[in-house]
């Protein structure tokens, strides 16, 4: 008989499982206990289960985590990437960063990647499956785990590791009201960020989930044609009704929308084009966050010079939009999406 993974099940799944075999419902609570508060992942070792119990875990059910596989750590040890597998051997990157606010890790949502964007490493090789909300706990505790060894804790969460999150809809909400539950990580929805490419009709859909997470929106061109050429998703959901979506989280949120502008040398980097994405933007509740480009190496994209960068900033900043340049982690130790696995998958 196949085990059941119960890692990534709610407290009503697994109190279904146990009262399922005839035992009470506070037995579900303990094992919730055990096995994401205290982090244990044998049943022998979760000692207030009666044996017959702790026997019929370990004859029907695992609890599947996630291995460690490869570990990069940027020189400056602010930043670490973690390939990490799964029972079935697919692998996923999952990156730590100790931000000046606390530590922040960024998750993935899918191994691999469809959307296709042209700048990015992760949907080089396509996509292989969604990723499960049990899968992307799996990753925040692996990370959460090796803090803990400090007295430290995951802090704040991206969900913009490979993957798009908004196609893999009902596992990451899973997973983000996980962590939010008090018998589980017990995180605030506001220390939780998702990035999407524009998934629009899954944006509406989030924006009445009542759970106030901070939306990213990776928007990367003020046109709609030259974003089509960087993100192939735009063909299906174009710019200005991405940009629409994103008005309508922020109003019904009252979260600020953060939209994300890769900035590629001569390619949307110019003053021009700075005034178009202020012009789109009038009236929103929305920051620009600007990140120089990572370059990846199959693509061939420049990142823009330093005083390209700082005049663009400008021409925002003038223009009364809110904006911030990515601090870089990580760029010694490929932390571009996806290049880490890649680096696997080629060998
Ligand atoms: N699919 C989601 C989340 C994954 S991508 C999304 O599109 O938002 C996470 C972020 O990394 C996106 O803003 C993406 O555009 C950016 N990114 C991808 N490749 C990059 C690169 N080579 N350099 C800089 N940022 C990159």
């Amino acid at each position: 008989m196949e085990l059941m993974n119960i890692f990534g099940q709610t407290l009503p799944e697994l109190t279904e499982l146990v009262t399922g075999w005839g035992l009470p419902k506070f037995r579900g609570k303990q094992l919730a206990e055990w096995m994401y508060k205290k982090s244990i992942t044998d049943f022998s070792q979760m000692q207030n289960l009666p044996k017959d119990l702790r026997q019929q875990l370990v004859q029907a059910c695992v609890i599947d985590r996630a291995a460690r596989v490869d570990q990069l750590n940027s020189v400056d040890g602010k930043t670490s990437k973690f390939l990490l597998e799964f029972s079935d051997g697919v692998g996923v990157e999952t990156v730590l960063m100790h931000q000046p606010y606390g530590n922040s890790i960024c998750v993935s949502s899918q191994a691999g990647c469809n959307m296709g964007c042209t700048f990015c490493a992760s949907t080089l090789h396509g996509m292989v499956r969604n990723l499960t909300a049990g899968e992307m706990l799996a990753q925040t505790y692996y990370i959460n785990d090796l803090l803990q060894k400090t007295g430290e804790k995951v802090d704040t969460i991206v969900i913009m590791g490979s993957g798009e999150p908004l196609t893999n809809y009902d596992n990451v909400l899973k997973y983000i009201r996980l962590l939010h539950e008090e018998y589980c990580l017990g995180m605030s929805y506001r220390s939780v960020t998702l990035s999407t490419s524009g998934i629009v009709p899954n944006i509406y859909r989030l924006a009445e989930e009542e759970i106030p997470i901070n939306l990213s929106i990776s928007l990367h061109a003020p046109e709609n044609e030259l974003r089509s050429e960087l993100m192939p998703i735009n063909r299906k959901y174009p710019m200005l009704d991405v940009v629409k979506a994103g008005g309508d989280y922020g109003a019904k949120t009252r979260r600020r929308v953060t939209y994300e502008y890769i900035l590629i040398d001569g390619v949307n980097d110019n003053i021009q084009q700075a005034k178009e994405l202020t012009e789109l933007l009038k009236g929103q509740l929305a920051s620009v966050n600007l990140i120089p480009i990572n370059p990846v190496a199959e693509r061939g994209w420049n990142r823009p010079s330093q005083e390209r960068i700082n005049a663009f900033e400008k021409y925002l900043a003038q223009h009364h939009v809110t904006v911030t340049v990515r601090r870089e982690m990580g760029n010694d130790i490929q932390a571009a999406c996806g290049q880490l696995r890649n680096k696997h998958l080629e060998e």
